[in-house]
């Protein structure tokens, strides 16, 4: 279960740290070491920021897999966090739903800071470790701290469900 280097915030981190130590290496009057050093911090952040788009993934998982799916078995036709029954074969792509980092969104001022997928009425948290979930409403690999236009609390969806009597009144 283990995790690709983490995004693009991350990787800006390393490059932040990248340059500290590259002015600690000039203001130190530089040994070769710590020459070295600073080299082998920069060449890590510049290969991330070429993978500034690059979106982490669970090992092993495509790009294709991670975007639109097929997500793994567990989740396939599992009950999000509010009971809604996710569907295969009814599913609104990433593209569509503006999804996109919670943190983006909120910048792009399109919702409220604190909303994300994993505060969302359609999110199904992560069952398998690898720290990626799926969504009832949305196709493919769902970050927690991701965020689309389809953003629902839990709270509301649970009133909704109170109302229409829920999930389990048609199953019973
Ligand atoms: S915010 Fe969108 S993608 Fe995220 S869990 Fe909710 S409906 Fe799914």
């Amino acid at each position: 279960m283990v995790r690709f280097v983490r995004t693009r915030r991350r990787f800006l981190e390393l490059a932040g740290s990248g340059a500290v130590v590259g002015i600690a290496g000039c203001l130190g009057g530089g040994g070769g070491e710590q020459e070295t050093e600073t080299e082998t911090e920069t060449t890590t952040a510049t290969e991330a920021a070429d993978d500034d788009h690059d979106e982490e993934r669970p090992e092993g998982v495509s790009e294709e897999e991670f975007e639109h799916g097929p997500v793994p078995e567990p989740y396939r036709t599992a009950l999000s966090q509010a009971n809604e029954r996710r569907d295969p074969d009814d599913l609104f792509t990433k593209e569509a739903v503006k999804f996109q980092e919670a943190d983006d969104a909120v910048e792009a001022g399109l919702t409220e800071a604190g909303r994300n997928c994993g505060n969302c009425a359609e999110y199904i948290p992560d069952k398998n470790g690898d720290g990626f979930g799926a969504c009832a409403k949305v196709e493919g690999y769902i970050d927690p701290e991701d965020w689309c236009s389809l953003w629902e609390s839990i709270e509301e969806a649970e009133a909704e469900e109170g109302e229409n009597g829920g999930e389990t009144a048609f199953v019973a």
